[in-house]
């Protein structure tokens, strides 16, 4: 059955042989509490046939998402510490997220802000985005606004246009950043007209894409991503990693790889936040470590991105390795080369 519509329930999951009858009960259950929505370009992607298809473990919701475990917790990076009015985080001094929307056009069943996102979560109202703006324009320290959310690319082209224009007229913000899945999700919504939106005479616009397997890099979705390039909006790329989908070598080094074809740098590699009900996601910081001295053997300079973690309670994000240099040495330093062999620079 060719699927037209963004599925959001249960039931339409069985229908369209994403989920087993017999499981529809139990899933619905996880929909009424995170949740669901998968789109037609996404659903194509998925292999029926293969219970650990890594594309279907993204989206299509799975019991073990009942579970929540003691050190989950439901604002796992801690933006509400850092929530000076509605809709802006200013956890770093040059920076603030700025969240005009609290929709997505997939949910991620990993999700870092599951209990912020879904439909009928509040946008930003008028009053509050003049509210948002209001506190950027009054903190010259802020360099560059990231759109995020919510996905910002779910907006019509007129409304983002707006928003985008109102931030530019910010004299002090240089820098105008996008943080979405819809390329990917739905590589249709990418417009020339979506395109000319976001960008705005001089400021440098940048759209972070949320990928996470190379599959989800198709042909419809590089040619979303070079409209957005072509126009000279550069792209850098974000990935979590997680479990039974991306916690490979391989997997990592050819998502990697299509990034950088498709002209979009290689930016962050994300621990898994500890988002409730998404244990099931995460691998351990070693794991991670290991999968990143893997690419920096098989992989150009260019195609490796930054391995990162949110630490829980708002503390902000740092690189976690692996290091290379020991300063503890004797004689100066004792650095490892990509095959693990240690070598001193005196
Ligand atoms: S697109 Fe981003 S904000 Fe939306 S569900 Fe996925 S991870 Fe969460």
């Amino acid at each position: 059955m060719t699927m037209q519509k963004t599925l959001r329930t249960a039931s339409e999951l069985v229908a369209y042989s994403l989920s087993k009858p017999e499981f529809e009960a139990e899933l619905a259950n996880v929909a009424e509490r995170y949740a669901v929505a998968l789109t037609p370009a996404l659903a194509a992607l998925i292999d029926r046939a293969d219970p650990a298809d890594p594309i279907a473990r993204q989206f299509i919701p799975d019991l073990a998402e009942l579970t929540t475990t003691p050190e989950e917790r439901a604002d796992p990076i801690g933006d509400d510490a850092h929530s000076p009015v509605a809709g802006v985080v200013h956890r770093y001094p040059d920076r603030v997220l700025l969240k005009l929307v609290n929709v997505c056009a997939v949910y991620c069943r990993f999700c870092f802000r599951r209990e912020m996102v879904g439909p009928g979560k509040q946008a930003l109202t008028p009053a509050q985005l003049d509210g948002a703006l209001a506190y950027i324009r009054a903190n010259p320290q802020i360099w560059e606004v990231i759109l995020t959310g919510g996905d910002p690319l779910v907006l019509s082209a007129r409304r983002l246009g707006e928003v985008m224009r109102r931030i530019a007229a910010i004299d002090h913000v240089k820098v105008i950043r996008a943080h979405t899945r819809v390329p990917v999700a739905a590589p249709e919504r990418i417009t020339r007209a979506l395109v000319r939106a976001l960008k705005v005479s001089g400021k440098a616009t940048y759209v972070a894409l949320h990928a996470n397997h190379p599959r989800e890099l198709t042909d419809a979705v590089r040619a979303a991503c070079a409209r957005i390039v072509d126009a000279g909006i550069p792209m850098v790329s974000q990935s979590v990693l997680l479990r039974g989908v991306n916690d490979d070598a391989e997997t990592l080094s050819a998502l990697m790889r299509a990034f950088v074809e498709a002209r979009i740098k290689p930016y962050y590699l994300h621990h898994a936040d500890l988002a409730p009900g998404t244990s099931h996601f995460r691998t351990t910081i070693e794991e991670g470590q290991a999968l990143m001295r893997a690419l920096r053997g098989r992989l150009s300079g260019l195609a490796q991105p930054t391995y990162v973690l949110d630490i829980p309670g708002g503390y902000g994000k740092v690189p976690v390795g692996p290091g290379y240099v020991d300063m503890c040495a004797e004689a100066g330093a004792v650095v490892e080369d990509i095959n693990g062999v240690r070598r001193d620079y005196p």
